[in-house]
């Protein structure tokens, strides 16, 4: 067999089944197309790839070209089209193979039908995707995916065997003759269109992009600093990088695998015993696995105004309350700090995910998708699965059997920011307004509210008057 390993969402060496298929190979050229389409504008005025994660993504391919390098190969990248460039490099090398992931969102599995279609005669092969479980470990078959969470949860929590995924391998196969005059540098962010992220010191995510600071983070979290046995407690916090495990963005761009999270996870309950908190560790990767079976069932419903109910309730509308919202300057300060977190770093918790969307579809009644794809652009983390899958289920449109989940915004920063130090954090022009005043600063006089330059809320929510006065 001579192959082309396509990378996709998959960069890693580590339990990577379609790379240990091409270990057998004769000569294998392993690939990574950058498609420019990701970074112009959409139909929702937004890229699909901001800064942040684009600058994470050039991290994890120059760490993938390391990896592979060590092991005798090299990571040939493509500016352009997969469907051109795959085609075009078969036929130049003489290849009979090309092995990938397998993709579960539409786009990404249209695109895969159209470098099949290119290939013609020569065979595609896509191998298990980045799921936990796979489908023959599921006690369902997909039309039987149970609606909700909780159920699904219910069926296969207990499902607690440690997965064997399986180590990268120490050498490779060669590169096929020719193929190396091909290498060439990776583009810059500014080559691509895109201006330097600046370094943010307060960021929650101060990590870097490749397997290798993946797996770092892997150790420290579940070895060295045992962060997950207090995860349960700590999983709400908004500040600093410890609470709560950030696997995200490398499990999103594929740099760490599931399967190897939940077999260390594994590992280190037997040797320290299973607690409430690595429990819930295990809850939420459950969640990823939920939202990535939803959207194998559901296709591309998740992705429209009416989600997997096809209704119109959500609303629908677009104006000044969006663009307020999407640049942290809508007067709730909560909403702002995480908004500006999110343009600022390309992380925002899970706790602040929560309140911004809920915000901008109950409070600012604003389309929900727009929201989602702004967070597309700028999450370091973005996955099909995850962000629309969450976006919808707090619009009422997803899983949920509940029509909304609203969150009472003044309610959620009182409880979960109770001195004011994140939005102290994030919003500098708050900083020399009393404490006590910080989530509320619309109870200021215009006057001061105007000379600090913070914006005025257009009107205060009955729902947030029994929160309007910290609790001393
Ligand atoms: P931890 O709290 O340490 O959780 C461990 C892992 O469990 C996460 O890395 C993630 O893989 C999984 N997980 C946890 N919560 C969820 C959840 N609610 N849904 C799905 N998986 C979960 N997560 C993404 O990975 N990509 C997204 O694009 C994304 N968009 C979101 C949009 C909204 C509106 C909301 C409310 C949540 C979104 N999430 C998304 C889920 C969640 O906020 C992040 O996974 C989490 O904050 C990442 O930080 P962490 O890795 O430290 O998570």
């Amino acid at each position: 067999m001579r192959a082309l390993l396509w990378f996709k969402q998959d960069l890693r060496l580590d339990d990577h089944p379609a790379l240990q298929a091409g270990l057998a190979a004769e000569c294998l050229l392993p690939i990574y197309v950058l498609d420019p389409a990701q970074l112009q504008l959409n139909e929702f005025g937004t890229r699909r790839m901001g800064v942040h994660r684009a600058r994470f993504l050039l991290e994890s391919l120059v760490a993938l070209e390391s990896e592979l390098h060590q092991r005798g190969s090299h990571l040939l990248v493509i500016i352009g089209t997969a469907e051109q460039a795959i085609a075009q490099l078969v036929a130049q090398f003489d290849l009979d193979q090309v092995l990938t992931l397998e993709e579960i969102a539409p786009d990404e599995r249209a695109q895969v039908n159209r470098v099949a279609q290119q290939l013609g005669s020569i065979a595609l092969q896509q191998f298990p995707a980045n799921d936990l479980l796979h489908s023959e470990e599921l006690p369902f078959t997909l039309d039987q995916l149970p609606p909700v969470f909780s159920h699904f949860r219910s069926l296969v929590e207990e499902r607690l065997q440690v997965f064997q995924p399986r180590h990268a391998p120490q050498r490779l196969p060669l590169l096929p003759d020719g193929a190396l005059a091909l290498m060439q540098p990776l583009p810059t962010l500014s080559q691509l269109g895109l201006g330097d992220p600046l370094s943010v010191p307060s960021s929650a995510f101060p990590f870097s992009g490749g397997e290798p600071a993946a797996l770092g983070r892997l150790r420290d979290y579940l070895w060295n600093t045992q962060g997950v046995r207090q995860y349960k407690d700590t999983r709400n916090g908004m500040i600093g990088s410890e609470y709560s495990s950030k696997f995200s963005p490398w499990l999103a761009n594929g740099s760490l695998s599931a399967r190897r999270v939940i077999a260390e996870l594994r590992r280190h309950e037997a040797q320290y015993k299973r607690n409430d908190s690595t429990h819930w560790l295990w809850i939420e990767m459950l969640w990823r696995d939920f939202f990535r079976w939803t959207l194998r069932r559901h296709g591309s419903a998740p992705f429209k105004a009416g989600g997997l109910k096809a209704t119109e309730h959500a609303p629908q509308q677009l104006d000044q309350r969006f663009q307020d919202w999407s640049r942290g300057r809508t007067g709730m300060p909560l909403v702002d700090a995480n908004m500006r977190e999110l343009a600022a770093t390309g992380f925002m918790s899970n706790r602040g995910r929560q309140v911004v969307a809920s915000y901008l579809i109950n409070d600012l009644q604003q389309d929900w998708r727009h929201g989602a794809a702004w967070f597309e652009e700028h999450l370091l983390d973005y996955d099909p699965a995850s962000n629309w899958g969450n976006w919808a289920y707090l619009a009422g449109v997803g899983n949920d059997p509940r029509q909304s989940r609203v969150f009472n915004a003044l309610r959620q920063a009182r409880q979960y920011d109770p001195e004011a130090h994140y939005v102290s954090l994030w919003l500098p022009e708050l900083r020399d307004v009393p404490q006590s005043l910080r989530h509320t600063p619309f109870l200021l006089a215009s006057g001061h509210l105007h000379n600090l330059g913070y914006p005025q809320l257009d009107t205060i929510p009955e729902s947030w008057k029994p929160y309007l006065h910290a609790v001393a």
